[in-house]
């Protein structure tokens, strides 16, 4: 067997090692650090991450494109007009308290959660985490323990560990709050990405249970990576309150942007309308 040719790249990172055994790379495109960096990302991939601004729903922390206020509908309620709950809130009750998201799902926080969750990237969680500490701190909320969004065993044995947990038990370090995993996985359910709204709902019905012990009392915060439609964190939070939670919020690293319905257009006066009315009475029956 002949032995393996080291390239170039290997002796100058097995250099590099021996001169600068604390080396540090960016997160996002791997360029060297001169320094330890709390969130171990450049300057560069800094600015094109998109971090979570108002406008975003306030109950469950979606970036929402508001749409622009219509002038012609002036008696529509401010916070519809600049869309201060996403279209889901607004349609049906959810049983967390509010969520908070660091980021919007895009670019480079795609591609970390992707990492992290389908290439054995562990080492993302404290640096994941440093993004969501400060998040919560521009929001504080006060709670008696963090938790994580549990995977069933199979899969967490399959991807060797649950990202979620790492996550909240990096953020839990970092702002001295407990973590405690009250929540587990007992249903094994498809991946909730190929799903649409209605399927999620039944998907992950009955597929979390709580320690009553644990849970009777308490404000949790949940911490997840990525907030897609909400059903999840909602079923976590509804398995919490069955068990007795008083409160439950949730943290993650990213969150989908519900993208703008834009405003009805009111029906015109005069004549015209007469007949708009007159064809959306038609097209009614
Ligand atoms: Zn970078
Ligand atoms: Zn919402």
């Amino acid at each position: 067997m002949t032995p393996k040719k080291t390239s170039g790249k290997e002796i100058r990172r097995l250099l590099m090692d021996s001169f600068f055994p604390d080396r540090y790379n960016c997160i996002c495109c791997n360029r060297e650090l001169w320094s330890e960096h709390r969130l171990g990302t450049c300057p560069d991939c800094l600015s094109r991450l998109s971090f979570v601004r108002y406008p975003y729903c306030l109950k469950c922390g979606k970036p929402i494109q508001a749409p622009t206020p219509n002038p012609l509908e002036p008696e529509v309620a401010e916070e519809d007009r600049f869309g201060v709950y996403c279209s889901l809130c607004k349609k049906e009750p959810r049983h967390f308290d509010r969520v908070l998201s660091a980021l919007a799902y895009q670019g480079e926080a795609t591609r970390l959660v992707h990492k992290i969750k389908y290439a054995s990237a562990a080492y993302l969680a404290p640096y994941m985490a440093a993004y969501m500490v400060d998040r919560y701190l521009q929001d504080p909320i006060e709670v008696d323990y963090v938790t994580a969004v549990p995977l069933h065993k199979s899969r967490q044995r399959a991807r060797g560990y649950n990202q979620s947990a790492l996550i909240a038990t990096a953020f839990s370090q970092k702002l001295h709050i407990p973590y405690v995993q009250s929540v587990l996985k007992c249903k094994k359910t498809p991946p909730q990405t190929r799903l649409g709204r209605e399927e999620r709902k039944l998907n992950l019905k009955g597929a979390f249970t709580a320690d009553r012990d644990q849970v009777r009392g308490k404000r949790i915060l949940v911490i997840d990576d990525v907030l897609t439609t909400g059903q999840t964190m909602d079923e976590v939070a509804h398995t919490l309150k069955k068990a007795g939670a008083v409160h439950v919020y949730g943290l993650t690293f990213a969150s989908v942007v519900e993208t703008a319905t834009p405003p009805q257009s009111p029906l015109p006066h005069g004549f015209r309308g007469f007949l708009a009315r007159l064809k959306k009475g038609f097209r009614k029956q």
